[in-house]
């Protein structure tokens, strides 16, 4: 090989070498750049995670010294209970899952003193033995192994029942044991030494109380008795003096005593109401009753004293409101008596109206019964309207200070309604008015659709004559529930001028100045028209309407009940199918006497009984004893019985157990009224269970009787007579 050639072949080998290094030294570069890099990631991953530590080491002391600041709370807290369960004057122990006492109180311990065994570690079992063998409870007559075993057994119930525990030393200790989640008891021992005394304090003065509210009603009972008897006397014979030949003079005294007497009467019972209503000795006798008729019997009563004083009283019972409810309808009775009484004495002019509605929730026959009696009188000042539910409260000013009264009649109703579940309340506006209301919950025995009428299809439209607007407000209500389309008029010329043939009835009042009831009865005849007139009429004679009678298809009493005006407008469907049909008679003739029998033992009580009744008209026998009233009813046949109940020998009730006995056989049952002395509660039910169906107490009043001859005569005898001042004589 040639020089040449060798040293190009050097020169390519050189340049091959060259160009090797050089890549080389580029890969060396790049491998030194990775290298660099990752040194770089390296240095700030070493940096970062010096920073965490860092963190962390911060937060583990900041944990570290919470954890001791924890644990110095918990252990000031364990003090603190500790110290607080040692205060404690109760006992106060734990005990684990094996029944083994993990800590104890000194209180807890301090009923085993000296006895070192009683500390943690002791078992249950062994305290109880220790309790027994030691003396430190007292078990009475109890066997110790029993009464441990008792123990034992009460320990290991899931949830131990309190247990009261008696000591050598007469403490009284009340166990509470309460079983944690884990097994564990908590036992706490309470001291009730003092409870436990008291409540036999507490019991004897209880039994002492009613020791001494069983003398206090006994000596009212007997205080009621002893009254009434003498006030039978005074009062009887007041009132029939009062129907002698007497100057006027001798009139006012006798007057005086029988209104004094009467007065007494009242005082006695509501002192007597109050006092038993105090002692919870008031219960209520609910039976079946007619409210409405309650109602009306009151207005009734009350209805003289009204007319004297020129007011108005009516009643707006609702139509579709049943009227046969369950409750006691004598406490009703007063309660409606003493609201109504206040409206009439309380009021001048105007007008006492009573407002019954009520609501049957679903099927229920639960009824909410609301009754309000608003009146037009002297009204009672706001800053008075609460005081006059109190007793022996009464509105004091120059306009209150004639009425008589003792203050207790609404404090006494108050408590009533609130007995009976129900409540009530007063709006009054001085000088314009009040009205009293209350509200109470009775079963009706009786449904809307027994009471809702069905009206005669012809009865289109009425014509409402009354001078008094609230008087045609409720007629007209009453109407238009009816589906009878009204027109009011205010006066009898009004009512002339308007009426046409389009009306079915005209329903007119009787007492309107001007024109009165029977005189537009006779002008609406005068023109031609034959339309049916009902007269209402607050009278309660029907004698000077005689005259009016062959206008009128009927007359009624007003205030209406409501079955006796749905029963009027029935029949007037009659008389309008069949106008020659004869009008229907108010009184019913009939011919023969009521036949009454009185049994009395006491002369001067059968003198007084005789008297009240003599212008009745009655066909009147009288017994002397249970006995004689016996074969008197069997030859007698009485329509009536009025019985004294304490009478020698056969007294009233085996008397009346006697006739019920003998009516068994007749299928006839006779209402027998007992006249009674008694005024307690108890003495009624006792009467009622020996078969008599009411009761009148002592003294007996000619009103009363008369009202019973009246609600019991039966058809085919002639109504008993009542004058108008008998009448009047119910209102007082
Ligand atoms: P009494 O009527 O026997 O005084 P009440 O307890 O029934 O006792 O009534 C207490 C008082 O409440 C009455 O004296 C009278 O001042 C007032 N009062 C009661 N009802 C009415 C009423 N309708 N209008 C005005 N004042 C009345």
């Amino acid at each position: 090989m040639s020089l040449a050639q060798k040293l190009a072949e050097e020169r390519r080998a050189r340049l091959a070498a060259e160009r090797l290094l050089e890549l080389k030294q580029a890969e060396l570069f790049a491998a030194n750049q990775k290298l660099g890099r990752h040194a770089r990631a390296l240095s700030e991953e070493i940096v970062s995670t010096r920073a965490q530590v860092e963190t962390i080491r911060n937060e583990n002391q900041q944990v570290k010294s919470d954890l001791n600041v924890a644990h110095q709370k918990v252990e000031i807290a364990e003090r603190r209970l500790w110290h607080s369960i040692e205060t404690i004057q109760d006992g106060f122990a734990f005990f684990d899952v094996d029944s083994r006492m993990i800590a104890a109180n000194r209180a807890y311990l301090s009923v085993f003193d000296g006895l070192e065994e009683v500390a943690p570690g002791v078992h249950y079992t062994r305290i109880l033995q220790l309790m027994t063998e030691e003396g430190i409870i007292n078990i009475g007559e109890y066997d110790p192994a029993n009464w441990r075993a008792m123990m034992q057994k009460r320990w290991e119930t899931p949830s131990p029942p309190a247990v009261v525990i008696r000591l050598w030393n007469n403490t009284y200790i009340k166990l509470i044991d309460q079983r944690g989640h884990g097994g564990d008891v908590v036992s706490l021992a309470l001291d009730i030494t003092e409870t436990v005394r008291y409540e036999k304090e507490l019991k004897e003065a209880r039994a002492k109380a009613e020791a001494a509210s069983r003398a206090k009603s006994a000596f009212l009972a007997n205080m009621s008795h002893e009254i009434r008897t003498p006030m039978n006397g005074v009062v009887g014979m007041a009132e029939l003096l009062a129907d002698t030949p007497l100057s006027r003079e001798q009139q006012l005294f006798v007057n005086t005593i029988k209104n004094s007497g009467e007065a007494l009467l009242v005082i006695i019972n509501d002192v007597l109401d109050y006092s038993k209503i105090e002692a919870k000795k008031l219960v209520l006798h609910p039976e079946p009753f007619d409210l409405e008729r309650c109602i009306h019997e009151i207005v009734m009563l009350l209805q003289p004293l009204a007319r004297d004083k020129k007011i108005d009283l009516l009643v707006d019972y609702d139509l579709f409101l049943p009227t046969m409810f369950v409750g006691d309808p004598g406490r009703i009775r007063q309660v409606l008596t003493n609201l109504l009484g206040n409206a009439v004495k309380f009021t001048q002019e105007g007008h006492v109206l009573v407002r019954v509605v009520g609501v049957q929730p679903g099927d229920s026959p639960d009824t909410h019964i609301h009754v309000t009696i608003e009146d037009t009188g002297i009204g009672i000042p706001a800053d008075k309207v609460d005081h006059i539910f109190g007793e022996f409260n009464q509105v004091e000013d120059e306009r209150n200070r004639k009425f008589e009264g003792t203050g207790l009649g609404l404090a006494i109703t108050q408590r009533l309604i609130n007995l009976m579940d129900g409540n009530i309340w007063v709006d009054s506006e001085y000088g314009v008015g009040s009205s009293f209301g209350f509200r109470i919950t009775l079963p009706a025995t009786e449904t809307i659709s027994d009471v809702a009428p069905i009206l005669p299809e012809r009865l289109k439209k009425a014509l409402i004559v009354d001078d008094l607007s609230v008087n045609r407000e409720i007629l007209a209500k009453q109407m238009e529930i009816l589906g009878i389309e009204t027109q009011c008029c205010a006066s009898g010329a009004e009512a002339l001028s308007v009426l046409d043939d389009t009306f079915d009835v005209v329903l007119t009042d009787h007492n309107m100045p001007g024109m009165d009831g029977i005189e537009l009865a006779c002008a609406i005849r005068e023109t031609g028209s034959d339309v049916p007139i009902l007269l209402f009429s607050s009278n309660s004679t029907y004698a000077e309407m005689e005259a009016g009678k062959q206008y009128l298809q009927a007359i009624l009493q007003k205030p209406t009940p409501r079955r006796e005006l749905f029963a009027r407008l029935q029949a007037l469907g009659a008389d309008i199918d069949a106008p020659e049909a004869e009008l229907t008679p108010t009184v019913l003739p009939d011919d023969r006497l009521m036949r009454v029998l009185a049994a009395e033992d006491n002369r001067t009580n059968r003198l007084v009984f005789s008297k009240m009744v003599k212008d009745a008209q009655i066909d009147l026998r009288f017994a002397e004893n249970g006995e004689e009233a016996v074969t008197l009813y069997r030859d007698f046949a009485p329509d009536l019985v009025f019985m004294d109940i304490s009478m020698p020998g056969m007294d009233g009730k085996e008397a009346t157990r006697a006739i019920r006995q003998l009516e068994k056989t007749t299928g006839h049952h006779v209402p027998i009224f007992a006249m009674t002395a008694h005024a307690m509660d108890g003495d009624s039910e006792g009467i009622l269970q020996a078969g008599l169906d009411f009761y009148l107490t002592k003294p007996l009043r000619k009103a009363e009787i008369l009202q019973a001859l009246t609600d019991h005569r039966p058809d085919g005898a002639l109504a008993p007579h009542l004058p108008p001042e008998d009448q009047a004589a119910l209102a007082t």
